[in-house]
């Protein structure tokens, strides 16, 4: 089979979804190539947390474009994201205090809904929170968290209907090249053709870029989380919280569950496993020692479900976003572990620069390849240290 297409796009989770919605906005026909199901990975493990708190402006631009699509997901997809407004509150220590009022600021100059809030407001907004370490936080009211595999599962469709193709369990093991363009790729199932590629393989993007011989650093990262049935006492719920004094992140799910991850033990470099990972078994207790700190009525919750996923992250925990290498390869990855929130408006942009040299929705051009060869790593303006330890 050599079949052709406009665009190939390799991996089916958001980001090639979204990607491929986009193209196909434009009239285009791209093909979504995925070695296994649409959000088989990162994406379909993904806690799903939306809110627009960075430290660096465009990945807030980013989140806040998105966050429109978030909210208004049926008018401009269809179907349906999942989305849940639960507010979200982001705890930072004394020593980041500073850097939190000057990101709020910037947010509130992007026009995101971003307030600083004292402990005792937080104790008002979440009664069952201890927070007598919590001076000032963040408080995004609009902010929540979607179902990465919905939201996915509708971009696709909506993409699907304008045109565009995926083929599930249609790994790719090659690129083409000649002359200094790319012209297809090699697959389990055969050989693809088409002018543009855009590597959009998550935790295997480094792999994918190395078969059109582009080195771009990055690795793999590992990420366990765990759900908690609530006790009766905290029937009601609590706010979306990334919580840097405890460590952790936390946020509801339906069905009286709270979904934990830890912001520490996030092992880089492994190879993933073929079949569906598990996290270690002392995983569960560091989460659970954690979440009581913060919410101690937990201590009457019990254990419902973990899981285990890995994304492609990169030395500045940012994404890579452009060309390298043969004219018409793209890079469309290493997102880090934050990468679902920004999912919709990446794939905006992308498909601008693809289609139109540059990106309007978002200047994504700080996120270049070549920041790397440079040693222009990107760095908050009142940068917090990095999320993921
Ligand atoms: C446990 C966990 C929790 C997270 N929580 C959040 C969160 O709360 N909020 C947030 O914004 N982000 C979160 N993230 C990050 C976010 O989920 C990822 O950044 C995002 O899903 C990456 O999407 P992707 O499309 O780039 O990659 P993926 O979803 O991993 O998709 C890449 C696809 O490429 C396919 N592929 C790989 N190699 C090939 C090949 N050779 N041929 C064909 N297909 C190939 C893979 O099978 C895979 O399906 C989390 C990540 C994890 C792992």
């Amino acid at each position: 089979m050599n079949e052709c297409a406009d665009i190939i796009i390799i991996g089916g989770g958001i980001h090639g979804a979204s990607l491929a919605f986009h193209l196909a906005g434009y009239g285009l026909r791209p093909l979504v190539l995925e070695r296994k199901t649409l959000a088989a990975e990162a994406t379909g493990h993904s806690s799903g947390l939306v809110r627009m708190h960075y430290d660096l402006e465009p990945e807030s631009r980013l989140a806040w474009e998105s966050f429109q699509y978030f909210r208004d997901w049926e008018a401009r997809v269809g179907g349906d994201c999942g989305f849940r407004r639960t507010g979200f509150l982001q705890f930072v220590g004394p020593e980041y205090i500073p850097a939190l009022r000057a990101n709020i600021a910037m947010h509130q100059r992007l026009g995101i809904p971003s307030l600083l809030v004292t402990g005792e407001d937080v104790r008002r907004l979440a009664p069952a929170m201890e927070v007598g370490d919590i001076e000032f936080a963040a408080y995004e009211p609009e902010s929540g968290y979607a179902d990465p595999s919905s939201t996915t599962g509708s971009l696709m469709a909506a993409a699907r209907q304008r045109g565009a193709r995926l083929m599930q369990g249609c790994k790719v093991t090659g690129i083409k090249t000649y002359g200094g363009r790319v012209q297809g790729v090699q697959t389990t199932q055969g050989e693809f053709s088409a002018c543009v590629v855009v590597d959009a393989a998550g935790a295997w993007a480094g792999e994918v870029a190395r078969m059109a011989e582009v080195d771009v650093p990055i690795t793999t990262w590992r990420h366990d989380t765990m759900f908690i049935r609530r006790p009766p006492e905290l029937r009601l719920g609590h706010p979306t919280v990334i919580d840097f004094p405890k460590v952790i992140y936390f946020r509801p799910e339906t069905g009286g569950l709270t979904l934990v991850g830890l912001e520490e033990g996030n092992v880089q470099g492994e190879t993933p496993p073929e079949g569906e990972a598990v996290p270690d078994p002392g995983f569960v207790d560091r989460a659970v020692e954690q979440i009581c700190k913060r919410i101690p009525a937990m201590e009457n919750g019990s254990f419902h479900s973990s899981l285990r996923g890995y994304d492609g992250i990169t030395p500045d925990q940012r994404p890579v976003l452009g060309q390298a290498g043969p004219d018409g390869f793209y890079l469309c990855c290493g997102f880090s572990g934050t990468g679902f929130k920004i999912g919709p408006a990446v794939g905006a942009c992308m498909a601008e620069l693809i289609v139109d040299g540059r990106s309007r929705t978002v200047d994504i051009s700080s996120f270049n390849p070549e920041r790397f060869a440079r040693g222009d790593l990107l760095q908050g303006e009142h940068a917090y240290e990095n999320i993921w330890r």
